[in-house]
């Protein structure tokens, strides 16, 4: 394998695995410090050239963001001389080594962030099943064609579409199934002007929705679902998916043209080759400074770790990769200093779930918050964390000015101005 071009064998740099939340804000972290950070260079490995914002996806599926401002160039955030980016695809990571594999040859490191995130937990399908996710923006933007097309050919149909076509099944009520659930049934039943046939239903192997979720939440999110009428079928897991079929392993089947897999993450089989500890779900488990046991100078975070890592259940998302990024950078730059590394305690802002169009429920600090104020709240958060002042004028324009313009337009043509 070569050794990745620019490293000289004696300056190792400190190289960041991913190109999402937790690599982002680790070398944001990281290249903020650069002053005191009189050490090597860091070396971002990503396999797209996005940063992709996962938040902000409901958005697009929801056509209220045009796909570009749910991702930006990793180029133009990693722009320092002390750091740079690499395009390529990990393979695997010799923790003993400290040699990281890619398909563009090996990368040496003095020390390593593993924010490579998680993969989907593998359903068993047959090899004519679809699946549909939001686990990328261009996902998001392939199930909002989907849901276009189903929307055209109800308004065709006069509403008489088959029973499989006209079924649209969503596997797994964690946040992002709630969220895709009620964002589909509010563009079919609300959007469309019409009481659209289309069934949709929600599949949950716990006995309730969003599941280590604060009561008030969960109690909202179901009336609101059963407005929408949302089918939901709590305490059932799926055992199969074949064409247009889910075989639930309670017995029964379901037809469905259209299946969305939101149901949860594991650890990328990568993780397996550094040889370190993972968990039953081959999440990786580290300690509390997020370093991995057995390898001082391997840190990891975000979804690539095990949720029971800590005292208290971590839960994977956003919020909790952004914190552990700062641990991470702050740890990384204590270490070359010699001096002690800080503990990452988890601290709970709050959870929102957006709950179609713009609205959404959110329990911040203990405040209810509901509906567009909820919504407003969340976007503000978007706005604050993406990365770049033009990004968060791009955003702020997509999400509150253009709309805010566009109703004004209509207004004045409704007046017949
Ligand atoms: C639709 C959706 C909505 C969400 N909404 C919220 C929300 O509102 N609030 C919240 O807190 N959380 C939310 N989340 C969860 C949150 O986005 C994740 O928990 C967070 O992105 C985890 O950060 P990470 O850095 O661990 O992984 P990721 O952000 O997934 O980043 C991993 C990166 O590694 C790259 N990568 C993976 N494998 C390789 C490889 N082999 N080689 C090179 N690169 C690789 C990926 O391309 C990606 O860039 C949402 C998730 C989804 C799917």
């Amino acid at each position: 394998m070569e050794l990745v071009t620019g490293q000289s064998p004696k300056r190792k740099p400190v190289v960041i695995l991913g190109g999402g939340f937790g690599g982002v804000y680790t070398a944001q972290c990281l290249l903020s410090c650069r002053e005191r950070f009189r050490r090597p260079d860091i070396i971002l490995v990503s396999r797209s050239p996005y940063f992709e914002f996962k938040p902000l996806f409901i958005e697009v599926l929801g056509n209220r963001l045009t796909p570009e401002l749910a991702r930006f160039r990793l180029k133009n955030i990693i722009n320092s001389d002390a750091g740079s980016l690499k395009i390529a695809t990990v393979q695997g990571i010799d923790g003993k080594r400290k040699v990281v594999a890619t398909d563009r040859g090996e990368i040496q490191f003095d020390h390593l962030v593993i924010a490579l995130g998680g993969g989907s937990v593998p359903v068993p399908m047959t090899r004519q099943a679809t699946l549909f996710s939001l686990e990328s923006v261009d996902e998001c933007i392939r199930l909002r064609e989907r849901v276009d097309e189903l929307r055209q050919a109800a308004r065709k149909s006069k509403g008489k579409l088959a029973k499989t076509q006209r079924t649209i099944a969503i596997i797994g009520a964690g946040p992002t199934g709630v969220e895709a659930a009620a964002e589909i049934a509010n563009i079919l039943r609300v959007d469309a002007g019409m009481e659209s046939k289309h069934d949709i239903i929600l599949i949950e192997t716990a006995k309730h929705i969003l599941p280590g979720w604060s009561r008030r939440l969960r109690r909202e999110s179901a009336a609101i679902l059963r407005k929408y009428k949302v089918d939901v079928r709590t305490g059932t897991g799926v055992k199969r998916v074949a064409k247009s079929r889910i075989y639930l392993d309670n017995g029964m089947t379901l037809s469905a043209g259209t299946i969305i897999w939101c149901g949860g993450l594991k650890g990328l089989p990568l993780y397996e080759s550094i040889g370190a500890a993972i968990d039953k779900s081959g999440h990786l488990r580290v300690n509390a400074f997020l370093q991995l046991p057995g390898f001082e100078r391997i840190f990891a975070m975000g979804d690539a770790i095990s949720t029971k890592t800590f005292s208290a259940p971590v839960p994977q998302g956003a919020q909790a990769a952004y914190q552990q990024a700062k641990v991470v950078a702050h740890n990384i730059l204590n270490a070359t200093e010699e001096k002690r590394l800080r503990r990452f305690r988890y601290v709970e802002l709050g959870e929102i779930v957006p709950v179609g169009g713009r609205r959404a429920l959110a329990q911040v600090l203990g405040v209810p918050l509901s509906g567009h104020l909820a919504w407003m709240f969340e976007k503000g958060i978007h706005i604050q964390r993406v990365p770049g002042w033009l990004n968060k004028i791009r955003l702020f324009n997509g999400l509150v000015l253009d709309p805010l313009a566009q109703r004004g337009e209509e207004y004045l043509q409704r007046k017949g101005r």
